[in-house]
């Protein structure tokens, strides 16, 4: 059977995370740098956390924010991480966001800056006992009618779905994240859960 091919934007952050919890699950992963690594073929694309504003800036001066997003709106599944669900909301800290393709509003470092890093265990998907780590991760303040919440934290959306992309607050690479990558992306194609 081919194995699948993760795309991981590779411009800052944590992308060695997600690369090696996908290869982990048995995925090939292909690190996106520069224009010229979109020409191979995806089957999920991959914006890790890190910082949100330091990521805008490089993909626009790496030209790479149309092929991006036009690979998005293909249709594609999307996982996108803490900084990669900043980059993805339409609106961050109450400006609307150009690149936001998920109809949700974020606050960036809700739960505190430094200190305010911490790990929990949740219901994700309706999966019982998942352990989701915060690192200075966004609050969602917000989703619109089309969004589908896939975990909370004290009552408060952490993980969402619309259409395509699934963006979490928390960190799925981490914490035996190879197991949970490879269902949410099965189950992104069958939408199982
Ligand atoms: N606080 C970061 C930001 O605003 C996100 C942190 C993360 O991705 N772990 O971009």
């Amino acid at each position: 059977m081919r194995r699948y091919r993760v795309g991981v934007l590779a411009v800052q952050g944590a992308f060695i995370e997600h690369e090696q919890a996908f290869e982990r699950a048995g995925f090939d992963a292909v690190e996106i740098r520069q224009l010229a690594d979109l020409e191979q073929h995806f089957d999920v694309l991959v914006f890790p956390g890190g910082e949100s504003t330091v990521q805008r800036l490089l993909l626009h001066e790496l030209g790479l924010v149309e092929s991006l997003w036009r690979m998005i709106d293909s249709g594609i599944p999307v996982f996108a991480t803490c900084a990669g669900l900043i980059l993805l909301a339409n609106k961050v800290d109450g400006e609307r966001n150009a690149l936001g393709r998920l109809d949700i509003s974020v606050k960036r470092n809700a739960y505190g800056r430094q200190l305010g890093s911490f790990s929990t265990v949740g219901v994700f998907c309706g999966r019982e006992h998942v352990r989701m780590t915060f690192i200075r991760a966004p609050g969602i303040e917000c989703v619109g009618s089309g969004v589908e919440i896939l975990s909370r934290y004290e009552g408060n959306a952490t993980g969402v779905r619309q259409g395509n992309i699934v963006g979490l607050a928390w960190h799925p690479e981490l914490n035996a994240g190879e197991t949970l990558l490879a269902d949410m992306f099965l189950s992104e194609r069958g939408r199982v859960c």
